[in-house]
């Protein structure tokens, strides 16, 4: 096929959208399941309503081929794994009772039976349910659900395409059963599964289906050679197949790099491939092999990640170079839609000239449309999107928000000085204990007490003008004053003043620093029922006034223990924000790091001694391919060190992290130079002491001796036992004793007594070590 050719053809298409509706119908539907308010009838209602509405207006839009099978009432993997047949054990009874019961028993648990596993889908904040596998597992093909919105979109005269999670991903994203060996791979169960994913194609093809789409994601990260082998068996196996629809093979969030050419050989139809931010490396790649001749290549060129406009004519040069390059080319989002909210046009708050630098969902699909439309007719039938696209992009780089000059003066000059403490570990060491004078294993809380439902309240009736400021103002008070109090009886030694007044640990700051957006329904889905609104990193970032200094002065005036000072830090407010497409995220990071040093510098002139700065995101932001990963960990670890590095010498600096696996950023918590270190470590009993010592940690660590995570009280023997295990591998002179986490999810009474079983832990263990 020439280029024209191919470019007369071009389509609009996405790969998935919002679930939720435009006001979260689903979610209201679902959690009414659950409390029994909703039927069942009426939950699948709700549902091929909100189908049916996504699909209207896709078409509507202007896109060609619109997805189907990207719904779901829970999540997509865990969809998949009820078409795979391959339900847990422990599960089987109740999904044979009732599929919808048995499918959210899986997905939350019962009284009796444990959910499946949860974890990040890739380096998104939506989470998958992990699918469990053995060398038992017996897969067979449950095609009703993608069958079913396959018919309902065909009824309404569309062209749909099935989405489907991809064998190869379906396995890499599993993890051995319980009771199975943990060595078992589930990627040996691949000649089992392809017969079953043959099956569920023959039954879309003969549903109607066309095109059917396979999601690969997980070979856009680093694989080894027997794991692409595994990719190319699947494919070759599936599209021998001859009763099989046509197959896309779909992959984003990174470059294919080796995997490429193993899919560009498959005996398969289309390949999906992203081409924004790193991902943009494909473009070469793909040149580098000669194309994809014979196939349809569907370019994932709109970003459908972050919440910015397309630079249209830029995309266009980028489709114009792809023209050459495969037999057809369609235009697409670089991902499902699921990771951004609905509709921008929603947002009544932010400003108009803001708002048209933003595209959420629905402005996507018609940058989408806009170019496949300009593709295939020329750009002059696209001339005034293309001029209105020119002058937002133009606002959008000369505004004085997202360039404030003197930001980026304070940026460009920072040194690498200022980002190094004054003194070496060692001798801040010695200040500390002399200033802070805290006994041998000194206890402490990870920053948050119970959000309790009178405090969500006060909340709540300030934003509705029920209760004014000083109401509000007067009832955290109060909280600060019960948290310290209570600290102070039982017995702790570094206190905190319990974040009483923070709604979220990135929100609270965001809605405080300058250049940042917030939206009234950015809704993105986070897991089943739940969805958050991640704020918008917009423009230059900085501080107009102080944002803690206020609370934790007011609670250290209460005591004359040291209270901590309580941050989050930079690298985390990147990770859960949505954020900018228009300079290197190190700048950013850079930006929101100075803003945060003034706060933390603040803090230390108010009289704090101890000052921790939240990153918990650290690690769950590493790149998907270990070759991009120095450059993130030099420029996360050092906007860490700029935040915290102009403290005196016996300032105390804290850094919390809360993740089961540490082993391959033990460097970068080292890197960080945080005097002390808290981490989860309760459930994997002081695993991360030992990955510590291994290393070589030099200074202070407070694993966790407390699960937060459930609302089981630990006794004061158990607490005990992990301390010793952990000063196996910390000395007393480094080890600290607290929770693995913040306390936010607890309820006070067992938040009571599990700290009060923390101190006498330490108080026991301390006594050995005299007596010894
Ligand atoms: N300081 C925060 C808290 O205690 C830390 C939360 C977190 O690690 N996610 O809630
Ligand atoms: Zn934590």
């Amino acid at each position: 096929m020439t280029a024209k050719s191919a470019a007369a053809a071009a389509r609009a298409t996405v790969y998935g959208y919002p679930r939720q509706g435009p006001n979260r119908e689903l979610k209201k539907a679902i959690e009414g399941y659950w409390k029994g308010r909703v039927t069942a009838d009426a939950l699948h209602r709700t549902a091929a309503e909100l189908r049916r509405a996504n699909w209207r207006e896709l078409a509507d839009a202007g896109v060609h081929e619109v997805p189907t099978g990207d719904f779901s009432y829970y999540d997509h993997v865990l969809d998949t794994t009820v078409m795979l047949g391959a339900v847990p054990a422990r599960h089987r009874a109740a999904v044979e009772a009732d599929a919808l019961d048995g499918y959210f028993a899986m997905a939350r648990g019962t009284q009796d039976v444990a959910p499946l596993e949860m974890t990040k889908w890739f380096d998104t904040n939506y989470h998958y349910l992990v699918p469990e596998l053995g060398p038992d597992t017996v897969f067979t093909a449950d095609s009703a659900k993608q069958v079913g919105e396959l018919t309902e979109a065909l009824a309404l005269g569309l062209t749909p395409r099935p989405v489907l999670v991809g064998p190869v991903t379906y396995l890499l994203l599993a993890k051995p059963a319980p009771g199975v060996a943990a060595d078992f791979e589930p990627l040996t169960l691949l000649d089992r599964l392809l017969p079953v994913y043959a099956d569920v194609l023959a039954d879309l093809r003969a549903a109607g289906a066309e095109w059917v789409q396979l999601d690969e994601p997980a070979l856009v990260q680093d694989r080894t050679p027997a794991e692409l082998n595994a990719a190319a068996r699947a494919y070759r196996d599936l599209g021998a197949r001859t009763d099989r629809p046509k197959l896309l093979i779909a992959s984003y969030f990174d470059r294919l790099g080796e995997a490429l050419p193993v899919l560009a050989k498959a005996p398969v139809d289309g390949l999906a491939l992203d081409f924004t931010g790193p991902a943009v490396a494909n473009l070469d790649d793909l040149a580098a092999i000669g194309g994809l001749s014979g196939k349809r290549l569907v370019a994932g060129i709109v970003d459908g990640r972050n919440v910015w406009i397309n630079d249209l004519g830029r995309s266009l040069s980028t489709l114009a170079t792809l023209l050459g390059l495969a037999d057809r080319v369609d235009v697409a989002a670089s991902c499902s839609l699921l990771h951004v909210p609905l509709d921008a046009g929603a947002e009544r708050d932010i400003e108009p000239q803001i708002a048209r630098w933003l595209a959420f969902a629905r402005q996507k699909t018609a940058e989408i449309v806009t170019l496949a439309r300009g593709l295939a007719h020329g750009t002059d039938t696209i001339a005034a999107q293309l001029a209105a696209n020119r002058a937002d992009l133009a606002s959008r780089a000369g505004s004085p928000i997202t360039r404030a000059p003197a930001v980026r003066a304070r940026s460009a000059a920072v040194t690498d000085a200022d980002a190094r403490r004054s003194r070496p570990y060692a001798e801040r060491a010695v200040a500390q204990r002399a200033h802070l004078r805290l006994p041998v294993l000194p206890t402490t809380t990870i920053g948050s007490f119970p959000q309790t439902a009178e405090l969500r309240t006060a909340r709540a009736d300030l934003t509705a003008g029920r209760i004014d400021t000083a109401g509000y103002e007067e009832r955290i008070r109060a909280e600060i004053g019960e948290v310290i109090a209570f600290q102070e009886k039982i017995g702790l030694d570094v206190l905190v003043h319990g974040e009483p007044e923070r709604n979220d640990m990135v929100q609270y700051f965001a809605e405080q620093l300058t250049g940042y957006l917030a939206t009234q329904h950015g809704w993105v889905q986070s897991y089943g029922t739940r969805y958050v609104r991640p704020p918008i990193l917009a423009g230059d970032i900085s501080r107009p006034e102080p944002m803690t200094v206020r609370w934790t002065t007011y609670a250290q005036s209460l005591t004359a223990r040291p209270v901590k000072g309580m941050l989050t830090g930079p690298v985390t407010m990147l990770a859960w924000s949505f954020v900018r497409d228009d300079q290197p995220l190190a700048e950013t990071a850079r930006q929101v790091a100075l803003a945060l040093r003034d706060e933390v510098n603040d803090l230390e002139t108010a009289g704090t001694s101890v000052i921790q700065v939240d990153e918990p995101a650290l690690r769950e932001t590493l790149p998907l391919r270990a070759a991009d990963r120095p450059a993130y960990l030099a420029w996360a670890t050092e906007a860490f060190r700029l935040t915290t590095s102009a403290v005196r010498p016996d300032t105390q600096i804290h850094t919390h992290m809360c993740y089961a696996e540490f082993g391959d950023v033990v460097q970068a918590i080292d890197d960080l130079d945080a005097d002390v270190i808290s981490l989860e470590a309760a459930r994997s009993h002081m695993q991360v002491a030992r990955e510590l010592a291994a290393h070589g940690y030099p200074r202070e660590a407070g694993p966790g001796v407390y699960d937060i995570h459930s609302p089981r009280v630990p006794s004061v023997a158990e607490a005990a036992a992990l301390l010793r295990k952990g000063l196996e591998a910390i000395p007393a002179e480094r080890l600290w004793v607290n929770p693995d986490c913040g306390l936010k999810t607890r309820g006070w009474p067992e938040t009571r007594a599990s700290l009060e079983n923390l101190v006498a832990a330490a108080r026991t263990v301390r006594a050995e070590r005299a007596g010894s």
